[in-house]
């Protein structure tokens, strides 16, 4: 029985999961090691932490029948071909798919790691809903980073918590200017009919418990939430391998690691030619897929194609969304909404 060890049971993850089960093979076992007990949609935290939806609407349990370690990967050890955890148990592997995701990256801002809550976790997740529902009427919430998660944290909380006063410190000149400019036309005008407060061309230089600096200038802040940037888990930055320029695992065309062909990379943790996204993670775990299975038969890989995405779609809220499909074409209003609720609903039901 060849073993089939997953590290991590996110979107890159679970999607290898779901298609190795699917060719339903008598002869390889399948392992998924995660510290969650269930499969977190990261992409639906920033509702998490507004107080939107419940810790229940944002999981889906993974599959019955492979084998679930519940535990903390701390190391993998190459040479013996063992996954190491926190609680000292070690988990042998023949091949290795590495879908471990991806923590806040502060960029070496004082005061960021200390001070900022987070959305990149599930439980930081939680922790910032806790904190931000029990903040007291006017109080003000920042958030540093306007990128997509920062975005739709940004305007989730302005429907959840109307009496907070909202800041949203954005380093470019309009919000999301790199998806399109009707997009970002449109959803810093949403902001400002909603009354969250861009500051456009920010740079945080310090974050303290009392607020921020931008530039020279100090905002007070009650609560500050980062969503400036991202990296790797650190035990997948530690392996020694070559990273690229955001600490992510250089690969060869078919998704491993070079000298390592038994271990694979997906999703966050992979460099590959796009922005990460869950979307990414899913095309990318098909290869692999299609890779395993050859390794599997014993036959030559097959030249894999460019991995081609649909597009960018986010929210405003629960009744206005943005998206951009092909590279080009923009669409804004609450048709985008509606069809990013189904892709959500997608995800959750159809495998
Ligand atoms: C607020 C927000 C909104 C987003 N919106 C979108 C969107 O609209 N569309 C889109 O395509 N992408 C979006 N993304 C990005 C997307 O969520 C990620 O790119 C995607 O989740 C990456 O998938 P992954 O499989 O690499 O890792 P993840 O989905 O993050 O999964 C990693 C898994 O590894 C587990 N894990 C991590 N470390 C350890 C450890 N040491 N031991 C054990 N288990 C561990 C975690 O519990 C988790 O289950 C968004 C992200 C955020 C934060």
């Amino acid at each position: 029985m060849r073993k089939l060890v997953v590290l991590g049971g996110g979107y890159g993850g679970m999607r290898v999961i779901e298609r190795v089960l699917g060719h339903q093979l008598k002869d390889v076992s399948i392992t998924l090691v995660d510290r969650l007990p269930y499969h977190g949609l990261k992409t639906e935290y920033y509702a998490l932490a507004a107080g939107t939806v419940s810790d229940r609407d944002i999981r889906i349990d993974f599959p019955e029948e492979i084998d679930y370690i519940y535990g903390q990967v701390t190391d993998i050890d190459t040479g013996d071909k063992m996954v190491l955890l926190a609680s000292g148990e070690k988990v042998p592997y023949d091949d290795l798919v590495i879908g471990l995701g991806c923590e806040d990256k502060y960029h070496n801002v004082p005061g960021a790691a200390e001070f900022t809550y987070s959305i990149q976790t599930l439980e930081e997740s939680r922790k910032t809903q806790q904190a931000i529902n029990g903040l007291s009427p006017g109080s003000i919430v920042s958030i540093v980073g306007a990128g997509l998660s920062g975005v739709e944290l940004a305007s989730e909380l302005r429907e959840s918590r109307p009496d907070l006063t909202v800041r949203l410190f954005d380093r470019g000149p309009s919000v999301l200017s790199f998806l399109s400019s009707r997009v970002s036309m449109y959803v810093q005008s949403w902001f400002e009919e909603h009354g969250v407060e861009v500051i456009n061309q920010s740079n945080i230089v310090r974050v303290d418990a009392d607020g921020l600096w931008n530039h020279e200038q100090h905002f007070p802040s009650d609560l500050t939430v980062w969503t400036a940037g991202i990296q790797p888990v650190a035990v997948v930055r530690n392996q020694g391998w070559e990273l690229d320029g955001g600490g992510r695992v250089k690969l060869t065309p078919h998704h491993y690691v070079p000298e390592q062909p038994d271990i694979f990379v997906v999703g966050d943790n992979a460099s590959l030619p796009y922005a990460p996204s869950g979307q990414l993670a899913e095309a990318q775990a098909e290869q692999i897929v299609q890779v395993l299975l050859c390794k599997w038969k014993g036959v030559s890989y097959p030249d894999l194609p460019d991995i081609k995405l649909r597009g960018t779609l986010g929210s405003l809220g629960k009744k206005a969304g943005f998206g951009v499909f092909m590279g080009k074409q923009s669409l804004t209003g609450k048709v985008a909404r509606l069809l990013k609720s189904g892709i959500l609903w997608k995800h959750k039901v159809i495998k």
